[in-house]
């Protein structure tokens, strides 16, 4: 039987694309603690924790700022990793190494800037 975890933002009820949520999925543990890294492609946040620093948290774009600044005011005092303001070591699913450069690049513009379906052609 497949176990699916589920990942949600700290900040609000968004869950990971499917890229995404196969990239949290394969970073579950083996990083250092109290680490923050990129999730890609959906850009989502992770904040490794461990130890005293707590659990493992998640935010998704919007919300990112949300976390370091709640991290900042709970751990700073415990770790200075906290404090780190990036950018950050990019994580990605297994397998994304397979696009090649040109897929990459589009897939990313998509990322970075979705379409938008009512804009006419200038
Ligand atoms: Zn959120």
């Amino acid at each position: 039987m497949a176990v699916r975890v589920l990942f949600g933002c700290e900040h609000c009820d968004a869950r990971p694309d499917a890229d995404t949520q196969r990239t949290l999925q394969g970073h579950q543990s083996g990083q250092r603690c109290g680490a923050y890294f990129d999730a890609q492609p959906g850009g989502w946040l992770i904040w490794t924790a461990g130890g005293a620093l707590g659990r493992r948290r998640y935010a998704c774009p919007e919300h990112r700022d949300d976390l370091t600044s709640d991290l900042h005011k709970h751990y700073r005092s415990l770790h200075p990793g906290v404090l780190d303001r990036g950018p950050y070591p990019e994580l990605w699913p297994d397998g994304f190494s397979a696009l090649d450069d040109r897929e990459l690049t589009q897939l990313l513009s998509q990322v970075r800037n979705p379409p938008r379906p009512s804009s006419p052609m200038a």
